[in-house]
């Protein structure tokens, strides 16, 4: 089979960009998680995302754009408040859901009468963009279900078989997907937390100025944002999430039932990268030290589940980390970790 990874330089984004408008899959790095990218006006190709990835179709997807004046022809209006948040963040990791316009396909709203798009901070996200003239719509380049793609391999590992091609660029940034924000009504709501924080979208806009919502209890939220209902981010391993400093006692039980168990622990102030096993004991808990900073973890999180699966744990303890600024969404991406995981897929 061939290897559909290709290093992203000038000629690989060029026939990416080939491939794309021929109505082909291509998947690349943006800022946050590697996209999983098709025209997004060709319904027959947007099709194919959700074969590739097994995506439920009432999940809408992220339509990219290289630039907020390519935005006009795919929305119906362009909210004051989008305006001002675009100024500041684009190109950056804030989704920005708008009115949608009538040429966006069912397919990629999944029906809804609001669009999601956003502007990637990716040198090869914006030149893929820009070659191929035309807004892509690109989900996470994962097989549904599964933790986000931080680096090009992982696409491969679920995807490399669908894929027209995989441009590598490296290890994402970010490392969490764009935060999800709705202005179609009076007060900005959050559908999908992520790095862009409250905190941040308050010091554009105002304190109080934005819906803070629990996304996970709250009804409104998951009507407005499908992908709220969906399982998500969950290895293969069963994932428990333990208070501080009780990941070890908890994994000795897991242990002492046969399981292979590692515990993910945040290191101590200072640790900026993941600190993993090269292979797992299968008589002792593993210890996975996490980087301290909430930047730092969120970086690393998914390609650490990734690795885990990999090295064939069998049960993950993690303990939480606290809930300010980025560490709420990374929260987040571990309790629906929690929820999904240890399922047959
Ligand atoms: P992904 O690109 O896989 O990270 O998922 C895209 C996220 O954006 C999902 O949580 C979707 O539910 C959300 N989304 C996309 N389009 C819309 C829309 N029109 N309204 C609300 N949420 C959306
Ligand atoms: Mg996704």
């Amino acid at each position: 089979m061939n290897n559909p990874v290709r290093p992203a330089d000038p000629d690989a984004i060029r026939e990416a960009a080939g491939l794309l408008r021929a109505g082909a899959l291509v998947a690349f790095p943006t800022e946050t998680v590697y996209g999983l990218g098709a025209c997004a006006l060709d319904i027959r190709a947007v099709g194919r995302i959700f074969a590739a990835k097994g995506r439920p179709p009432d999940n809408p997807l992220i339509i990219h754009v290289s630039c907020l004046d390519d935005i006009t022809p795919e929305v119906a209006s362009v909210p004051e408040v989008a305006k001002q948040l675009a100024a500041r963040w684009w190109p950056g990791p804030l989704t920005l859901v708008m009115p949608r316009g009538p040429r966006v396909p069912d397919i990629v709203t999944a029906g809804l009468a609001t669009v999601a798009v956003r502007v990637p901070a990716h040198p090869v996200a914006l030149e893929l963009l820009r070659a191929v003239g035309a807004p892509v719509a690109a989900p996470s380049a994962n097989r549904s279900g599964r933790p986000s793609p931080t680096q090009a391999q992982h696409v491969a590992d679920d995807l490399g078989d669908r894929v027209a091609m995989i441009l590598d660029g490296g290890a994402t940034q970010v490392g969490i997907e764009s935060t999800v924000l709705d202005v179609t009504s009076d007060r900005p709501m959050i559908l999908r937390r992520g790095s862009v924080t409250l905190a941040d979208l308050e010091s554009c806009l105002g304190v109080g100025a934005v819906d803070s919502v629990n996304i996970h209890k709250d009804r409104e939220a998951a009507r407005r944002s499908p992908g709220l209902r969906h399982r998500h981010y969950a290895p293969t391993a069963s994932v428990t999430l333990c208070q501080p400093k009780t990941a070890e006692a908890l994994a000795s039980e897991a242990l002492r039932r046969g399981e292979i168990v590692a515990v993910l622990i945040r290191g101590e102030v200072g640790q900026t990268t993941l600190c993993l096993p090269e292979r797992l004991d299968k008589e002792r808990t593993n210890r996975v030290l996490m980087p301290h900073a909430a930047i730092d973890y969120a970086r690393e999180l998914f390609g650490c589940l990734r690795a885990l699966d990999r090295l064939g744990a069998g049960a993950l303890f993690i303990e939480e980390v606290p809930r300010d600024g980025l560490g709420g969404p990374i929260m987040d991406r571990l309790e629906r970790a929690a929820e999904g995981s240890g399922q047959p897929r």
